[in-house]
């Protein structure tokens, strides 16, 4: 199956644009790859400084808030390993370069078996919104060639060499929010851990009627392509 290099690893890496998207796209793999002894780690690229509606809200504010609703959310999933790297919300389609430095770095130190991200072509057959946000994209694109390109080949970043870390070859990139994904993770036993770690987003998902049925519905539709009752979909890429 697709999936069996991320349900079989033990260090898993996973790299998203804002902070709720990790608890949404992936929560219950997190917590069954958790449960299983995996150690996984978080990579946020924004800490979705500029994801608000409130004219009194600042953007410094916003993003302490949501990185104190980040590390809540985390720990309910079992993660304690988080990268903040503080970029500008909705600006990382301007930063795929130094995103793409920092992320060779962190694959070299973390050394992850597989990465889990946005999947960098999503949208291009499905318009909406959501596919289409530039920061899912620009983080799917900057993990793939980080991890697929940089990582491993001592000549890019050389001076991370000189500093003490080694070049790293993951085995797999897993994508979620994907319009062609090819595997899943069986999710109903995890699934009441995904929805309180979604609910820890408080600023983002606090007035939304229903939340739990609401991923419930779209845990179903993953699941139904292979029969499952509860699932999240992933495109595997190796
Ligand atoms: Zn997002």
């Amino acid at each position: 199956m697709s999936t069996d290099l991320l349900l079989s690893a033990q260090r898993v890496m996973v790299t998203v644009a804002h902070p709720d998207d990790a608890a949404i796209h992936c929560g219950g793999t997190i917590a069954r790859l958790v449960r299983q002894g995996a150690v996984v780690s978080y990579v946020l690229c924004t800490s979705g400084n500029r994801g608000t509606s409130d004219p009194a809200m600042t953007s410094d504010q916003l993003a302490a808030l949501r990185e104190a609703e980040q590390l809540t959310a985390a720990a309910g999933l079992g993660v304690t390993d988080l990268t903040f790297l503080r970029y500008d919300d909705g600006d990382l389609a301007y930063n795929v370069q130094p995103l793409r430095c920092q992320l060779t770095k962190l694959i070299r130190q973390q050394r992850p078996e597989v990465i889990v991200t946005h999947d960098p072509f999503a949208g291009l057959t499905r318009y909406t919104v959501c596919h289409l946000h530039p920061d899912h994209r620009a983080t799917g694109q900057a993990v793939f060639e980080a991890a697929f390109f940089c990582a491993g080949g001592p000549l890019f970043y050389p001076d991370q060499i000189t500093a003490g870390v080694s070049p790293h070859q993951i085995a797999a990139l897993y994508l979620v929010m994907s319009d062609t994904p090819d595997g899943y993770i069986d999710i109903s036993d995890a699934f009441a851990v995904k929805v309180a770690a979604i609910e820890a987003h408080d600023s983002q998902w606090g007035k939304q009627p229903d939340l739990e049925g609401f991923f419930r519905r779209m845990a179903e539709q993953a699941g139904a392509r292979w029969g499952l009752p509860l699932a999240e979909a992933f495109r595997l890429m190796q």
